[in-house]
């Protein structure tokens, strides 16, 4: 089922995304080279924790961590550990936070120390990719305008989407409908309205779109070990376009 929310479970939306845009702030300073993938998840749970929510991907299917972390050719769902981040490397960083039974989820993909032109044209292809999805976001357009608009951009610059990785409507639960793929068909899909509230999420391989889940079923990473970014941001859809909630 698909839901418009309250302007009460809005409020609370917001909030909660604040509190990730508030993690993703901290994180930033803590990234270079020599930190650890769980040095930045020890800061991002406590940025959370600090602000009166909880991670909402800690549990969540027995996934370990507060967030995810995902170097170099891993696309998305990388476990923290003891990795140390390498001058040259990129991360994706995912944070959820759940404040009071609502939750917000961005993702965003980082530069560790000086990358090359190669990796900052991917960098910035693939957030733009989300703005340009945005573009469609609004009352009245339909769901998979806003997945052409992101899957024509990337390939436009060479780059690939996976198919089996989607954005989600998102709530007082993590993941629920509909799932906001990162391809589609001009004027097909739902017809998005005011209150409904997604997280959309552009994923882009450099290579091609295959992925592969390693041994421990969680980390994701591309076939072809091509590098992979991810930029995600959780926004309501407003009668006049929409909101972005994880942002400050
Ligand atoms: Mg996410
Ligand atoms: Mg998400």
């Amino acid at each position: 089922m698909i839901t418009t929310k309250s302007e009460r479970e809005i409020k609370l939306m917001r909030e909660a995304g604040r509190i990730v845009a508030l993690a993703h702030q901290e994180v930033q300073t803590l990234i270079k080279p020599g930190v650890s993938t769980k040095q930045l998840d020890g800061l991002i749970e406590s940025v959370i924790i600090k602000h009166g929510a909880t991670p909402s991907f800690k549990g969540y299917g027995g996934f370990p961590a507060a967030s995810c972390t995902s170097i170099n050719h891993v696309l998305v769902h990388g476990i923290p550990d003891d990795t140390k981040l390498k001058a040259g490397d990129i991360i994706s960083v995912d944070i959820g936070a759940n404040y009071k039974g609502y939750h917000g989820d961005s993702a965003w993909t980082y530069a560790v120390g000086e990358v090359s032109e190669d990796i900052k044209r991917l960098l910035t292809v693939s957030e733009a990719s989300l703005f340009e999805g945005l573009k469609y976001a609004k009352a009245n357009n339909r769901l998979y305008d806003i997945s052409h608009a992101i899957g024509e951009y990337v390939m436009r610059h060479g780059y690939s989407v996976p198919l089996e990785y989607t954005g989600h409507g998102i709530g007082s639960s993590l993941h629920e409908e509909p799932a906001v793929p990162n391809v589609g068909i001009p004027n097909t899909g739902i017809v998005l309205k005011a209150g409904m509230t997604l997280a959309v999420e552009p994923m882009v391989h450099m290579g091609k779109p295959f992925t592969k889940v390693l041994a421990d079923d969680w980390t994701v990473i591309t076939l072809d070990k091509s590098l992979a970014a991810h930029f995600e941001h959780t926004i309501v859809i407003t009668e006049t376009g929409y909101e972005i909630l994880t942002a400050l």
